[in-house]
């Protein structure tokens, strides 16, 4: 005798499943410009220029000069859980920053998509995609690249929209966005632009040539993104233990913060927030540092794909090591050291 108003189970809809999974993946415009701006690295991008407008929530477009999309492929870039990054065979072996296929599919299903793409020997294209109703593949004028406008995010969801925070605050998270995988790709050539009225302006960092050395070209970066303070401040780390390596800058104890906001971690090139680095950090520099003081480092871990894996968050903040010992013992060891030399060498020189 079961009722009338029973539950019933039913399959979503496709247009539903991605709205779902866009309250995982897009929790915010930052995050949105976050995968635009991955997926154009992914796609070899020397030059990325982003556009925002109102914070993002109006206005997202990001430009690159990448490989481009295939025409026959626009329908497929915006399907869920399809992508070119990886075959599935082997999710430990993952050296792009995507792989689930489900970045776009959910921009489009919260906000109005427009993807304009030219592959090498293809007509440039494009497709459209508004609360997760697809238009078809018409024709376009582009010389190369990717151009993904993302105009009224979250217009499809209303209650998500209301949790946005100001224009400003929006503009902010996304600058900082930007200027983590600027910070990461000192090759590669980043212009964020506010096109709003009244806007911030523009901030670009010009890419370095790629046959420079890499800790001149990362020190250069970090210089124009941290400022020049940091870079002058900062030591330079170049460690290595069993295949993984831990390269970047780390500051003296006496450019310490309040708190914990000059500190920027990368795994793979990948900006993570893993709390096994920051206690690594913080332990590393436990005799240097009172403790209401933090230390700041922008630090570069790179390992073997199938040592990390970064599979564990939507939107892959968190990774997990296969050997958290090694990582901590690396890191802690690396920056003590390079702490102890430098105090030694301060303390030689007064003494001098
Ligand atoms: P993922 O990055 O996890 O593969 P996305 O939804 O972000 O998933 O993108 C889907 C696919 O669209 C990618 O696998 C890639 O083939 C293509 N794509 C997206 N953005 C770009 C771009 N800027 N340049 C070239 N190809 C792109
Ligand atoms: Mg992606």
């Amino acid at each position: 005798n079961i009722s009338a108003d029973f539950p019933r189970i039913r399959q979503l809809d496709e247009a539903a499943i991605n709205r779902i999974a866009a309250g995982e993946v897009v929790e915010r415009p930052a995050s949105a410009v976050k995968e635009l701006v991955e997926n154009a690295l992914d796609a070899g991008a020397r030059r990325i220029e982003v556009a925002i407008a109102h914070g993002g929530k109006t206005l997202i477009r990001v430009t690159d000069d990448g490989h481009g999309i295939a025409p026959g492929d626009l329908p497929l870039a915006l399907a869920r859980h399809a992508t070119s990054k990886i075959d599935g065979s082997d999710l430990l072996n993952i050296a792009s920053f995507g792989f689930r296929g489900e970045a776009l599919p959910s921009l489009g299903a919260v906000g109005r998509l427009m993807i304009t793409s030219r592959a090498p020997g293809a007509e440039a294209a494009r497709i459209e995609v508004s609360g997760g109703r697809m238009g078809p593949v018409t024709p376009a004028a582009l010389t190369r690249g990717t151009v993904v406008e993302l105009r009224d995010l979250f217009f499809a969801t209303p209650a998500r929209l209301k949790f946005l925070r100001t224009d400003r605050a929006e503009g902010q998270a996304i600058s900082d966005v930007v200027k983590r995988l600027a910070m990461a790709e000192p090759f590669v050539g980043f212009v964020l632009r506010d096109m709003s009225e009244g806007g911030e302006g523009r901030v670009s960092f010009r890419a370095d040539a790629e046959s420079g050395d890499l800790f001149d070209a990362m020190r250069g970066r970090l210089a124009r993104v941290l400022g020049a303070d940091f870079a002058e401040n900062a030591l330079r780390i170049d460690a290595e233990r069993e295949g993984v390596s831990l390269v970047g800058y780390a500051a003296l104890p006496t450019y310490s913060r309040g708190s914990a906001v000059a500190q920027y971690l990368f795994v793979n090139g990948r900006p993570v927030r893993d709390k096994l680095l920051i206690g690594a950090l913080r332990g590393a520099y436990m005799d240097f540092l009172s403790r209401d003081r933090h230390p700041a480092a922008a630090l570069f871990l790179e390992c073997d794909p199938h040592f990390v894996d970064v599979n564990v968050h939507p939107a892959k903040a968190e990774v997990r090591f296969r050997e958290p010992g090694l990582v901590r013992g690396l890191i802690v060891s690396a920056l003590r050291h390079a702490l102890a030399e430098a105090g030694h060498r301060a303390s030689t020189t007064v003494a001098g």
